[in-house]
């Protein structure tokens, strides 16, 4: 989605809804593109653009969406809301915008006086997406002796006399 700064009304509220599909969403950033989370359902996006100044745009957005990670300690995909409400000020790059960049998160460049909210939504959310994915807090991983999920309760190795040495070794 396109938008030309000069067409939004001054000192006014502009709101868009749009969709992302998943398919749109991949990290190209990534070191490790094939463990980044799974967009299991296409992002909901609602932008509130507001324009300040001659060409000042304050961009208010909350994305929700579904994501299917998979677990960094049994591998065990599963599914997580996933939403992020904040807001961005968006300034017409200039040459001394590189430095500024670095310093501030909450800031965001745009030229040809276009705002490209896709592209702008989609590195929020990169920025966004958490670091580690467990299925859950508590999660168990696997067993390191025959690779058993052990969340699924009691298996063979846990009857041995050996097995708490094992488990030490997960944990
Ligand atoms: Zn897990
Ligand atoms: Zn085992």
């Amino acid at each position: 989605m396109r938008i030309h700064v000069l067409s939004l009304p001054l000192n006014k509220d502009f709101s868009v809804d749009f969709q992302m599909h998943p398919s749109t969403l991949i990290d190209s950033n990534s070191e490790h593109p094939d463990t980044s989370p799974i967009f299991l359902a296409p992002v909901d996006c609602h932008v509130t653009l507001k324009r300040m100044g001659v060409e000042e745009v304050l961009m208010t957005f909350s994305v929700k969406t579904i994501l299917e990670p998979i677990c960094d300690r049994c591998a065990v995909t599963y599914q997580t809301p996933f939403e992020i409400n904040s807001s961005i000020l968006c300034r017409p790059l200039t040459h001394s915008s590189v430095e500024e960049e670095e310093e501030d998160e909450g800031l965001v460049f745009f030229s040809k006086q276009e705002l490209l909210l896709d592209n702008i939504i989609r590195e929020q959310i990169f920025l966004s997406l958490p670091m580690t994915h467990l299925c859950d807090p508590n999660c168990q991983g696997l067993c390191s002796n025959c690779g058993e999920n052990l969340n699924d309760g009691e298996h063979e190795c846990m009857k041995r006399p050996k097995f708490t040495e094992h488990k030490a070794k997960v944990l």
